[in-house]
């Protein structure tokens, strides 16, 4: 039997995609091909579908569709993939519908005047200049947190946007494991009589050669061209518009092959992602990514337990080699590879290894919840980020535009991001670790440039579901137990003790 709510909603929702879409092309535009005198025509233009799209979405529910079709979804009346688009449709207009106009004018309007001042106090390297729209913007979020409501603390009703049904305490769980281990491990790492030197690396490479690399990397791990591009911007990221357009960004450094291969690995997982998503359910959740975290996972899977493996590199290297005899064709590929796994405890988050990248972010979280939670005063965040610092890497932050002031995500008000990020990182391990499980040849695969068994088991596993599961529902049928830091601690402590010696 059809339920005609149902097919309404999925009717309407669609709409919705078409506007979403051509909002992400503007804002890819944007980035990619834009004259600078654009920008503020454009800056209206989005503002104008933004407001367009939230508003048709709250209208989701005129003749009260939702409050219908949640009625049938208690009483247990839809089918199973029905049953999930409306309770992920629910859950995302529940917490729009919590949050009037006026705060989220509120939000858009303090957050538009908080960039340019961290821009300038990143650039004089003064906090104090930021530290007046800071103070307003943690307020607005905490006023957003009390109105989207929670249970354990304000700091979930941040992260549930970026995040969805992951609460505060389950993230600490994970993360204090993880700190556990890292401290002490990233310590011995430093110790290690064994040197990495990452400076063999360096050389001149073309941009024409590079993109030329890139191109066949990503084709070869499973970019579908067909249904993608390959651009320049300043800052490297994918969108999707649909599956079968999905489009990816890069930048390039003449020196440093890595500063935009690395980037490349990691869109393309991002990407595939995109494109592995079941176009039949297009528009619906059932057609989406599940949370940021999942996203991430997707990305880093592919730019580090992949991208810089042994085994991805015994078929690579030789063609690195060849388009770039200097400095490789006398570098040994035992030597090249750890060079690429180098470690380093640093100030700056972006430029930081696959080791000491989950600290960095644990900081972050540490401090964003007590922010939100009250316990940490703005105006000690300067005193405390180096506190920190000192304790976790043992390094002494120099100025603010080194420290706190570093990344861009406060002045956009996204409190509640930064943690997706490192759950992406213990996604990614436990999903590969099963993978590897399930699929026992996959080194000798990825040797010969065969990526594409492990590329159909994510399709199959995770892309075809989009939000059927939500994530710690899919890490539990994937991977057959809930989430836990031990995977990706296992895999760190195994790859890097060989490569120091530990
Ligand atoms: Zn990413």
């Amino acid at each position: 039997m059809t339920n005609q709510h149902y097919d309404e909603l999925k009717e309407k929702l669609l709409e919705l995609a078409h506007l979403q879409a051509t909002l992400a092309v503007l804002q890819w535009d944007q980035e990619v091909h834009m004259p600078p005198k654009g920008a503020q025509t454009r800056a209206n233009a989005l503002s104008l579908l933004a407001g367009l799209t939230h508003e048709k979405f709250l209208s989701l529910n005129n003749n009260n569709l939702l409050d219908t079709l949640k009625k049938d979804l208690d009483n247990n009346s839809l089918s199973d993939s029905e049953a999930a688009v409306v309770r992920e449709v629910w859950h995302d207009y529940k917490r729009q519908k919590k949050l009037p106009t006026k705060l989220v004018t509120e939000f858009f309007q303090t957050t538009s005047a908080a960039i340019p001042l961290w821009v300038e106090a990143r650039k004089k390297s003064d906090f104090q200049i930021f530290l007046p729209i800071l103070k307003k913007i943690i307020d607005v979020k905490q006023r957003e947190a009390k109105l989207v409501g929670y249970k354990d603390s304000p700091y979930t009703a941040l992260l549930d946007e970026f995040e969805p049904h992951m609460t505060t305490q389950e993230v600490e769980v994970v993360l204090n494991n993880l700190k556990d281990f890292l401290i002490p491990f990233i310590k011995k790492i430093k110790q290690s009589k064994t040197k990495v030197d990452p400076s063999i690396l360096l050389g001149r490479f073309p941009i024409a050669k590079q993109q030329h690399l890139n191109q066949e990397i990503a084709q070869t791990i499973g970019f579908d061209f067909e249904a993608g591009r390959v651009d320049t911007s300043t800052h490297p990221f994918a969108t999707g518009f649909h599956p079968h357009d999905v489009r990816i960004t890069t930048r390039y450094d003449e020196k440093n092959l890595f500063y935009s291969l690395a980037s490349v690995t990691h869109e393309v997982g991002h990407a595939m992602y995109e494109q592995g998503l079941p176009v039949e359910y297009f528009g619906t959740p059932l057609g989406q990514a599940i949370s940021l975290g999942i996203h991430e996972s997707q990305s880093r899977m592919w730019e580090n337990q992949v991208g810089l493996s042994k085994p991805f590199w015994d078929y690579f290297y030789p063609k690195l080699q060849k388009v770039f005899p200097k400095p490789f064709k006398t570098l040994p590929l035992e030597e090249f590879y750890r060079a690429i796994n180098y470690v380093q405890p640093s100030l700056i988050r972006t430029e930081s290894d696959e080791v000491t990248y989950n600290l960095h972010i644990i900081l972050r979280f540490e401090i964003e919840k007590g922010l939100i939670e009250g316990t940490i005063q703005a105006e000690d965040l300067s005193r405390i980020w180096n506190a920190k610092m000192k304790d976790y890497f043992g390094i002494t932050v120099p100025d603010d535009a080194h420290g706190v002031l570093q990344d861009i995500h406060w002045s956009h008000g996204s409190f509640g991001y930064f943690p997706t990020y490192s759950l992406g990182n213990l996604y990614a391990a436990q999903f590969f670790a099963t993978a590897k499980k399930e699929l026992p040849d996959l080194d000798t695969e990825f040797a010969k440039g065969e990526f594409a068994k492990l590329k159909n088991w994510l399709q199959k596993n995770i892309h075809a579901h989009g939000r059927y599961y939500t994530a710690s529902q899919l890490v539990q049928h994937v991977t057959a137990e809930p989430l836990h830091s031990r995977y990706f601690i296992d895999y760190i402590s195994a790859k890097y003790s060989e490569i120091y010696d530990l």
